[in-house]
């Protein structure tokens, strides 16, 4: 495939930008696209541990609170009236609780706030059986309720001066209802599709943002398997129904939970839709402007070499000959080709010259030769041009070989040429056309000048010392063409005649063609 070097620099040019452009743009997106999942997560870790921090933080304030009012109910333990007021007092200061109540030693209910019907009842679940067991500060496990309610229970014992256990102090968070954690987690709940779930030790969720999911358990679940082994952290999670978050979590300590905070993939990584049309957008002012900028570059760094190759292939058509061209050569290597191309132009065109030059010319004389006769009798009929013709024979030429030798024999005849050459002027031209035979022609030159001239010549070589010594005579025969009543063949035979007459009429003599 034979394409120009313009198309291929453009060819080039084009593949390059494309190929850095598509980089560029695959690059920039992937980067971008891993610094979006990367943030995402990060802000989701930051943000369940922010939230776990604080729901710790309320648990705390509700078990202290807890305490404190403990030492107050101690006093009162058999006063039931008491115990109410005392527990309405902290439900109402603390708006924390759902509801409040104290269990004797035996688990059966004493008092209660609000009234939710158990006062008296033993309590047989796995909260209250837990405090019992325990004796201590408490979160339970989230269960079951003797009213059917899931919650948790937040305890305290109560010991009295004489150190005897007499039951304990106990607060509920409902969890399938408005509660605390509600109140923390909801505000947080985001439009874009993030939310929060929290997850028990167990594996059962203790919040979500669809309370019907609360009590699910959800202990398959990647997350929940890392948060539940204390840790905190990051990971891209799939929910329960097939789409794809990106998730951050961390454990709570005291009620052993794992909060969990995540963002849908596809909202996370939503600034990539439009940015690679957004980057070609920009990009495309400057591509369009180093591609005006390529093809003017191209045009200038490849208009010297069409140049040299139109030059090239003039010179093959021509054969060596081509009309030299002006070839802007701003670069070193069009500048050493043109050089080149040139010089060997000049040198080819010199040769074919000298080669003409030597075909046309008689190489013992230097007169032209009868080829070139020709021509210019060809050339100046066709051009309608007048001309005469002198033809010359050296007398007796055969006897100055025979006495002085062919060598100086020569030099007559080189001596004749140059006598012929004095007399001629402009454009007339001397022929040697073959041993001692000589034509003279002569451009715009009637019959009667050509005689003088004839005349001129003859006198000037017979009153010469010729190489002989001695002098030699010439005779001449003349005329002048006639275009219209002869050919060239007919006016030379014509004036060979006269040559002829000029011989028998005792040599040393000119004649000119009757016609
Ligand atoms: P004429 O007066 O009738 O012309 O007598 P001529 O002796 O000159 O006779 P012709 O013209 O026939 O002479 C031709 C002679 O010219 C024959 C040959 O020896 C001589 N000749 C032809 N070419 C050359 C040449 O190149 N060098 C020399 N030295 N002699 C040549
Ligand atoms: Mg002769
Ligand atoms: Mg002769």
């Amino acid at each position: 495939m034979i394409k120009t070097l313009r198309f291929w620099i453009m060819f080039l040019v084009s593949f390059a930008t494309i190929g850095i452009l598509s980089i560029t743009l695959f690059s920039g997106y992937y980067v971008t696209k891993e610094n979006l999942i990367n943030n995402s997560l990060e802000i989701n870790r930051v943000y369940s541990m922010k939230l776990s921090r604080l729901t710790e933080e309320v648990f705390n304030g509700m078990q202290s609170n807890l305490q404190i009012k403990a030492t107050e109910i101690i006093a009162h333990i058999d006063d039931v009236d008491k115990l109410t007021e005392k527990l309405a007092d902290l439900i109402s200061s603390s708006k924390n609780f759902n509801s409040l109540s104290i269990v004797n030693k035996d688990g059966v209910v004493l008092a209660t706030s609000p009234e939710v019907g158990i006062i008296g009842m033993k309590l047989d679940t796995e909260g209250p059986k837990e405090a019992l067991h325990e004796r201590k500060n408490l979160i339970s496990a989230p269960y079951k309720a003797a009213t059917g309610r899931l919650l948790i229970l937040i305890s305290t014992p109560l010991w009295n001066e004489k150190n005897e256990y007499l039951g304990f102090l106990s607060g509920t968070i409902y969890l399938q209802e408005d509660n605390i954690i509600h109140d923390i987690l909801d505000e947080h709940y985001s439009t874009d599709g993030s939310y929060v779930w929290v997850v028990d030790n167990k594996g059962m969720l203790t919040y979500h943002p669809d309370p019907k999911r609360i009590g699910d358990s959800v202990s398959e679940n990647e997350v929940t398997q890392k948060v539940l082994a204390h840790g905190s952290g990051t990971q891209k999670v799939m929910n329960s129904e097939g789409n794809e978050f990106l998730a951050g979590y961390t454990y709570i300590k005291s009620s052993k939970w794992g909060v969990v905070s995540q963002t849908p993939y596809k909202v996370s990584i939503e600034p990539l839709r439009g940015m690679v049309y957004k980057m070609l957008l920009y990009a495309l002012p400057f591509v369009l402007f180093f591609f005006v900028l390529t093809i003017i570059l191209t045009e200038r760094l490849s208009s010297p070499l069409r140049k040299l190759a139109t030059f090239s292939a003039n010179l093959k058509v021509n054969g060596g000959q081509s009309e030299f061209l002006d070839i802007p050569t701003w670069y070193f290597e069009a500048k050493q080709l043109n050089e080149t191309i040139h010089e060997y132009a000049n040198s080819q065109q010199q040769r074919v010259e000298d080669y003409k030059e030597r075909s046309y010319t008689d190489p013992l004389t230097g007169l032209k030769n009868r080829r070139y006769g020709d021509e210019v009798t060809a050339r100046w009929t066709m051009d309608k041009r007048p001309f005469s013709v002198i033809m010359i024979d050296i007398d007796d030429f055969k006897s100055v070989n025979d006495k002085f030798g062919h060598q100086i024999g020569d030099e007559v005849l080189k001596f004749l040429a140059e006598k012929m050459n004095d007399i001629i002027r402009g454009d007339d031209v001397c022929i040697r056309m073959g041993g001692e035979e000589f034509v003279i022609l002569l451009a715009e030159t009637d019959v009667q000048k050509a005689m003088v001239i004839a005349e001129r010549l003859r006198v000037n070589v017979s009153s010469t010392i010729s190489p002989t010594n001695d002098k030699v005579t010439i005779s001449l025969g003349v005329g002048s063409y006639h275009s219209n009543r002869e050919t060239i063949i007919e006016l030379f035979i014509r004036v060979d005649k006269a040559l002829y007459q000029a011989k028998m009429a005792g040599r040393n003599r000119a004649v000119q063609s009757g016609i």
